[in-house]
């Protein structure tokens, strides 16, 4: 029997399931040692990162909770590649540097967060330890505000604001409306003086979908107390103000900034074809072009349907999908057999907004199908909980 070594760098979304997916189709047949590398001992659940920011939520998963047994993890950051020797080069949190040889590897380090300008304020919304500083902050200024004597101050303590209404913007405005209501009604502030602007640089809601997916997410955020400002773009942050493009200025006691997500730039030194956007180049079926036996999937990836020239987005529902097609793939490589290739799967998104309510849209040819309402959210709890292999 021959013994593979698989090594799989990066614990995300595409990483986690492609070591399901090796596990389920080649580990039955074939002797092989899978090892994840990641810089954290955990999985981060990292659409949910909203959460930490308006409650006590942990979304840290150990590595052995997802893989009680089968999977070596080694804790450092993947430095380079040796593509003739197959070895990979790590440095570990006492940055010590090691080898690891390799007869397939993953590259699935994912993406970073667009780095929002230093000059500005404001905190982004890119790790659980940001999250936990945004909770943190609008208890303080609503503790504040119930104390404070000047109206003006009050009105600004009591005023949070979200910048880039992609999908962890609407979410979090969302989130951040309803807890923010909750925590001062229990401070004796009064609810309807809560105040979360969510800013938008285009004139609809994710206009990646229909229109009207825009206009149902807006109508919700609007009943739960959000001002959506569209067409509108943020100047500058600056000690709780914040100037816009339209002259208009907000004073707001929180800032979050969630402005969207780029290839990990990490990659860039490997010595690995990237595009020009800085996504790894893989052929139809994720391959890394110009390289033996090493594939490449999800938000660092540049990934495309042959037959219809559509790109993958950076989402996890594409990620995953990638990574259960991947294990076919190494599959059929080792024992010489033609590889699946790559489709794109149905547009759909899930939008959590607030503890229980949701909004899924799916793209069908010539329908556009919506669930809102506690069956919206339950789907969107269940993608949550399977993207993570949680059960
Ligand atoms: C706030 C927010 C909300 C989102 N909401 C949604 C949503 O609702 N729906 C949706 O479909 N998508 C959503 N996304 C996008 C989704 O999170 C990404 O598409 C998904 O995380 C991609 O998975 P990935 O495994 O490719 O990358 P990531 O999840 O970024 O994982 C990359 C992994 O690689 C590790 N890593 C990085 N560098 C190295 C290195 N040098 N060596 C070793 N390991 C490394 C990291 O620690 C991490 O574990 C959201 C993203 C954000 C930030």
């Amino acid at each position: 029997m021959n013994k593979y070594t698989c090594v799989v760098i990066g614990g995300g979304y595409a990483g986690i399931h492609t070591i399901k997916s090796i596990q389920k189709n080649i580990g039955r047949k074939i002797s092989i040692r899978i090892i994840l590398i990641d810089p954290n001992p955990y999985h981060v659940k990292k659409v949910l990162l909203f959460k930490p920011a308006v409650g006590k939520e942990d979304i840290k998963i150990p590595w052995k909770r997802i893989f009680p047994s089968g999977v070596e993890v080694v804790q450092g950051v993947v430095t380079s590649i040796n593509k003739e020797e197959k070895t990979i080069i790590i440095l570990n949190n006492r940055k010590e540097e090691s080898k690891l040889k390799y007869d397939k590897a993953v590259i699935a380090i994912g993406s970073s967060f667009q780095q929002v300008n230093s000059a500005h304020g404001g905190i982004s919304l890119s790790s659980p330890e940001n999250a936990e500083h945004i909770y943190k902050q609008w208890n303080e200024n609503l503790k504040l505000a119930s104390k404070a004597t000047c109206l003006e101050e009050k009105k600004k303590l009591m005023t949070a604001t979200v910048i880039g209404a992609g999908i962890s913007g609407i979410e979090t405005s969302a989130a951040l409306a309803e807890q923010m209501k909750t925590v001062a009604k229990s401070m004796d502030l009064d609810p309807t003086d809560i105040q979360v602007f969510l800013i938008n640089s285009s004139n609809n809601l994710f206009t990646k979908g229909p229109g009207k997916l825009g206009k149902k997410l807006e109508s919700r955020l609007v009943k739960m107390g959000v001002k959506v400002l569209h067409h509108t773009r943020v100047e500058r942050v600056n000690d709780g103000i914040i100037d816009l493009n339209t002259g208009r200025r907000i004073l707001s006691g929180l800032s979050v900034w969630t402005i969207g997500l780029v290839p990990n730039p990490k990659v860039s030194n490997w010595d690995i074809s990237l595009t020009t956007d800085g996504r790894v180049f893989v052929d139809d079926s994720y391959r890394v072009v110009g390289t033996e036996g090493i594939y490449s999937i999800g938000d660092c990836a540049r990934i495309v349907d042959p037959r219809t020239g559509i790109e993958d987005r950076m989402t996890c529902k594409e990620a995953t999908i990638q990574a259960r097609r991947l294990g076919k793939i190494m599959r059929a490589d080792i024992h010489h057999k033609r590889a699946p290739i790559h489709k794109t799967p149905l547009t759909t998104y899930c939008f959590g907004l607030g503890e229980k309510q949701g909004l899924v849209w799916v793209n069908l040819p010539n329908l556009n199908i919506y669930l809102s309402g506690k069956l919206g959210y339950w789907i969107r709890k269940i993608t949550w909980d399977i993207a993570s292999l949680v059960k």
